[in-house]
């Protein structure tokens, strides 16, 4: 089968090794395309990957959330599921910078 992505590569069965979050999840079965690299997983590994990511407690860690403004500065709410899963408390240090368009926040590790 032709690579939907790229349109050049075949696609060829391997296995990918799949992270979420950061968090590694195991091996899994996917077609891989040989010239893109891009992978593609079946209904039944998709939702073998979501019970994987659900079993370490990462399933829908990733959220939307808003900018507000407080004084001269902008600030970004931390979900409580996201706050509970790294352990963060109120009045603890972070370390923000920018990554491209990306904001990285590294919390002091205490
Ligand atoms: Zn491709």
């Amino acid at each position: 089968m032709k690579c939907p992505m790229c349109e050049k590569g075949i696609l060829k069965k391997g296995k990918i090794k799949e992270t979420m979050f950061g968090v590694y999840l195991g091996e899994f079965p996917a077609e891989i395309c040989g010239s893109c690299n891009e992978s593609f997983t079946d209904e039944k590994t998709t939702r073998a990957i979501e019970k994987a990511a659900k079993k370490k407690g990462i399933w829908g860690l990733g959220k939307k959330t808003k900018i507000t403004r407080t004084g001269n500065s902008l600030a970004v709410r931390i979900p409580k599921e996201i706050a509970n899963f790294l352990n963060l408390k109120e009045g603890k240090e972070a370390y923000i910078h920018p990554e491209r368009d990306k904001i990285i926040i590294e919390p002091e590790n205490l």
